[in-house]
């Protein structure tokens, strides 16, 4: 390895939270290395269609969002994070609209606020129709990639963090083929994206493999609430490449309705998703069939949607649209604080890799964009503050970073999907993959159902778990902490 760079701030990953916190970072004068694996479209920030959650009408206030947040939460949501997020999340939309996200407005001229499941007002602000993923991934890495502060290194992975005396001090950058490099930095930030790629049936890119998750773990630091993985209610079900494509909330919040296989509805197609995905899942397990009628949306306000079931020879102002759950989204991720520490000195982690205990048991509706720069722009500040890393380094090499195999994913799917109990999870103990593992611990340790942890041998939430999280790694058993 060639002597190492050194960087006052290295950010792994540039989806919108490590896009964001870098430039966070260098505009508060930290030179900043910025790795990123793989091109702009295979993060899950490209692909995110409805919008960012923040209190931005006139009806509308952070507290109203704050209960609509701890409502979905099922009573596992940290309510200090839930705070800040809705506190802070109109302030974010703003500062992205002075970097030249342009979100869409009404004729008045003021942002066109959509609404979705779970969320009491009209407040998801939007860009591109459905397309504000890829309008905001763009615009910020137009910003990074020409700031004189920011120095991307693309594309290259981390595949291990280097530690000295208890402190993250830097991280090992892999490029495809040649010489890996060794980043010396303050402050180490993942924004690495969440793992619902490791289930079969999926919304996310291929890459969605909980890199940052195993890099943490690798380097001793503890994850949270892995038991918590979202299932979206409607992704378009297809054989071929476009099964699992995301048909985003904000169609129903416009009008669409779910129909079981004799054309009735059967669910209310607002309430959270733990309810829809459940409702849906129940239908498809009896043999039922469930489709999206979109045919009384205005599909001209979702262009992508309407291309992409196009291609598939659907129509969505005519015909139904064949629709099942999907992973989708990680309530868990790498334990953090609010300003994004991890429970290892000199590591952060943002946006989906991290677990502020924010989401609880079942995420609303575009809070996760509103989370990745809320407390992306926490956590930089944080990170330029550490102090510059002293004497020799040791780098762990972390042993997973690869990609899980198929039938990893297809157990995952079988054993941790909508539905578990407790001798499915045992089968995943054994999986190869080590992060399964982790996963099927904390699933086994919370004995109870709640959100998206729904064990048919637990069918009752436990009051006694209420505000618990689930904490594992460092080759401790699990264990449940508080976190107000
Ligand atoms: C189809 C879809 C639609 C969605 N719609 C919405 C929505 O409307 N509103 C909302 O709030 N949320 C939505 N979500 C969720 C939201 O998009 C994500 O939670 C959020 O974008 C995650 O951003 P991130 O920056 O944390 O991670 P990502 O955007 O996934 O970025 C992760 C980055 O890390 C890089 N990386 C990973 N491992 C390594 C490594 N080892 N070394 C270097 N780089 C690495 C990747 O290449 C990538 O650049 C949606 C998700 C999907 C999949």
């Amino acid at each position: 390895m060639d002597e190492p760079l050194r960087t006052d701030v290295a950010v792994v990953g540039a989806g919108a939270a490590g896009l964001y916190a870098a430039l966070v970072a260098a505009d508060d004068g930290a030179r900043v290395v910025l790795v990123s694996r793989s091109p702009l479209a295979q993060t899950a920030s490209y692909w995110a269609q409805g919008g960012i959650a923040a209190a931005l009408a006139l009806d509308d206030s952070p507290e109203l969002h704050v209960e609509d947040t701890l409502k979905a939460g099922r009573g596992a949501a940290r309510r200090s994070a839930v705070r800040v997020l809705c506190e802070e999340s109109p302030g974010r939309v703003h500062d992205l609209q002075r970097l030249g996200v342009r979100f869409d407005a009404d004729r008045a001229g003021n942002l066109a606020l959509g609404l979705e499941g779970g969320h009491s007002r009209r407040r998801i602000a939007h860009a591109g129709g459905a397309a504000t993923g890829r309008r905001i991934t763009r615009d910020l890495s137009a910003l990074a990639a020409t700031h004189e502060r920011i120095r991307v290194l693309e594309p290259l992975a981390a595949t291990s963090l280097a530690t000295h005396e208890g402190r993250c001090v830097g991280l090992t950058a892999r490029p495809r083929r040649g010489v890996p490099l060794a980043v010396l930095a303050h402050g180490v930030i993942l924004a690495t994206g969440g793992m619902a790629a490791l289930w079969e049936r999926t919304t996310n890119p291929r890459g969605a493999v909980g890199a940052g998750l195993s890099l943490a773990d690798g380097a001793g630091a503890m994850l949270a609430d892995l038991e918590f993985m979202q299932f979206h209610p409607t992704a378009l079900s297809r054989p071929g490449p476009k099964d699992g494509f995301l048909i985003t909330e904000a169609v129903r919040g416009e009008g669409a309705t779910l129909l079981d296989a004799r054309g009735e509805r059967f669910v209310d197609e607002l309430a959270p998703r733990d309810q829809v995905a459940l409702a849906i899942d129940a239908h498809l397990r009896e043999g039922g069939r469930v489709s999206l009628d979109m045919r009384s949306v205005d599909v001209e306000r979702f262009p992508n949607i309407a291309a992409t079931l196009a291609e598939e020879g659907i129509d969505a102002s005519r015909d139904l649209v064949p629709v099942a759950p999907a992973a989708h989204y990680t309530m868990g991720g790498v334990a953090t604080d609010l300003e994004g520490r991890s429970t290892l000195p000199g590591l952060y982690a943002i946006g989906e890799s991290a677990c502020t205990g924010l989401h609880g048991a079942n995420r609303l509706a575009s809070n996760s964009l509103a989370e990745c720069f809320v407390f992306a722009r926490r956590a930089a500040l944080a990170a330029c503050a550490e102090p510059e890393p002293s004497g020799s380094v040791a780098n762990r090499e972390a042993v997973h970073t690869r990609l899980p195999s198929e039938s990893t994913r297809a157990a995952l799917w079988r054993y941790a999907g909508l539905r578990r109990d407790a001798a499915g999870l045992r089968q995943l103990l054994e999986d190869p993959f080590p992060l399964t593992r982790l996963i099927a611990s904390a699933c086994l340790a919370r004995e109870e159902s709640r959100g998206a942890h729904q064990r048919t041998d637990r069918p009752d939430t436990d009051p006694a778990l209420d505000g618990m999280h689930t904490l594992v790694g460092a080759g401790a058993a699990p264990r449940f902490e508080r976190w107000e």
